[in-house]
């Protein structure tokens, strides 16, 4: 089921992962941005798009991670774009014979069956510098940063105000680092410095997993973003409410997450002697 959260911005939510799908209205269709996850969702998102009579004709992923990479059949063969890098890296990553099996691996097993592989990521990328999505609709300026993913991209409807982020200012998920970066921590506050500096501009905040939020939303979660960041480089205990027992029903294994991320970042600066 579609919801409006802006004029003309409508959100498709999963039931798993609370993954957020969002269509912008354009003039001759729609643009579609991280489609979903089961074939069954993005078929129900296809059929409700045929019935507002609305073509999808482009599609954007903010990331090449598995779920934000997929499409269905009936939603078309509209150009699925991507930043130069998020492109580069999926490009890499189908060039292995084995990538349908290596995907696979990190799907969760309830719905593994349920995710179709086909169309999965198919990605055209925009060449780098690239500053607003190339289609006919709202004008939608790319921000892209270094940080959950390479070619990480938030997503600016500008004369709207929403901004659709990407993994990064999740109501339930913490910053996950991108931990194959040279410095992911100076990475993930840049990126975070970036979004302040467009954040006053925002109504409608959309993050890619969990809870819409609206203008008062946007500082408070850059900050606790940021806090987190700190708490991790700085090897302290996060006093975060998405990590321990705060945590949102079915969001238990967000504190695995921060386990990890802190055991791989306490493991580099003993190799490296630094911190990060
Ligand atoms: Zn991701």
């Amino acid at each position: 089921m579609l919801r409006q959260v802006a004029e003309g911005v409508l959100i498709h939510q999963s039931e798993l992962l609370q993954n957020n799908a969002v269509v912008v209205q354009g003039r001759a269709g729609v643009l579609l941005i991280d489609p979903g996850i089961q074939g069954s969702e993005m078929a129900c998102l296809a059929n409700d798009l045929r019935e507002l009579g609305q073509p999808v004709v482009a599609g954007f992923s903010t990331h090449p991670h598995w779920d934000h990479l997929l499409w269905h059949a009936k939603l078309g063969e509209a150009p699925r774009y991507g930043t130069a890098r998020c492109a580069a890296d999926i490009r890499n990553f189908l060039s292995d014979a084995d990538w349908k099996a290596n995907v696979a691996e990190g799907l969760p097993p309830e719905i593994a069956e349920e995710i179709p592989l086909d169309l999965f990521g198919l990605i055209t990328g925009l060449p780098a510098e690239t500053a607003h999505i190339p289609w006919d609709g709202p004008q939608v300026r790319i921000i892209e940063h270094q940080a959950h993913a390479p070619g990480h991209a938030a997503l600016l409807i500008e004369e709207l105000g929403v901004l659709v982020a990407g993994d990064m200012l999740s109501d339930v998920l913490i910053p996950m680092l991108d931990l194959n970066a040279a410095d992911p921590i100076e990475d993930y506050l840049a990126a975070l410095r970036l979004l302040e500096g467009v954040a006053d501009d925002v109504d409608v905040l959309v993050p890619g997993h969990g809870s819409i939020g609206g203008a008062d939303q946007v500082h408070a979660r850059i900050d606790q973003d940021r806090a987190y960041v700190h708490a991790l480089r700085d090897a302290h205990v996060p006093s975060d409410p998405r990590v321990g027992p705060s945590a949102k029903p079915g969001w238990e294994w967000v504190s695995d997450v921060h386990n990890g991320q802190a055991q791989r970042l306490a493991r580099r600066s003993e190799r490296d002697g630094t911190p990060g």
